[in-house]
């Protein structure tokens, strides 16, 4: 099964996608880890997004969609990904839906981790001291939080159509969100 995770910066998209992976025996396929480990591993790419990704804009969606795409294209993962962090627009939803269907794949359920903007702040703030990522401030959570809200709505509206869309409380314990978020994939495990 393939399944689609997305929800504002500080929702618990990480942790949530890596209890999933880990359960359910799903690849991880995070693209904010993606796009780190190429500024991390200092390579064009990287070089022409860090100062995209630090300022807590989206990098162009053709960039992501090229990424997504040796994931998708490679038998080792199929119909075992859990995307974490993509699609973040409705052209990337559209984008990934064509590449499944052309690698003949689909997606099975899409979580929608809700929070509100004073939790992403509360958590980012956390995050901060032990993860040091550059993008880890609360000036550049909130700035991510705006480009959330601003793009998101096409893509919330494009996976309502397919019946696929389950939104999650985000706001309550670590334990609690991925209890339901368990029993929610158990419901369409065949
Ligand atoms: P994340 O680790 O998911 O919070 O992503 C960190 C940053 O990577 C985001 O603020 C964006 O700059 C970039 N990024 C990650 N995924 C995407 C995506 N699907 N589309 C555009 N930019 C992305």
């Amino acid at each position: 099964m393939n399944i689609v995770i997305f929800g504002p910066p500080g929702a618990g998209k990480g942790t949530q996608s890596k209890f999933i992976a880990n359960k359910f025996n799903l690849y991880q396929l995070s693209t904010g880890d993606l796009l780190r480990n190429e500024i991390k591993n200092k390579t064009q790419l990287g070089s022409e997004i860090s100062s995209i990704i630090n300022s807590g804009e989206l990098v162009s969606d053709e960039i992501v969609s090229n990424l997504i795409e040796k994931f998708v294209s490679n038998d080792t993962y199929k119909n075992q990904i859990i995307f974490d962090g993509y699609p973040r627009t409705l052209i990337q939803a559209k984008n990934l839906d064509n590449l499944l269907k052309k690698h003949k794949q689909k997606i099975d359920m899409v979580l929608k981790l809700s929070v509100s903007l004073e939790t992403v702040k509360k958590r980012i703030l956390e995050r901060q001291t032990q993860e040091k990522r550059a993008d880890d401030n609360e000036e550049i959570a909130i700035k991510r939080y705006e480009m959330y809200e601003k793009n998101i709505n096409p893509v919330i509206d494009f996976y309502k159509q397919t019946n696929l869309l389950k939104v999650v409380n985000g706001e309550t314990a670590i334990s609690e969100i991925s209890n339901e978020i368990g029993g929610l994939i158990e419901s369409i495990k065949g």
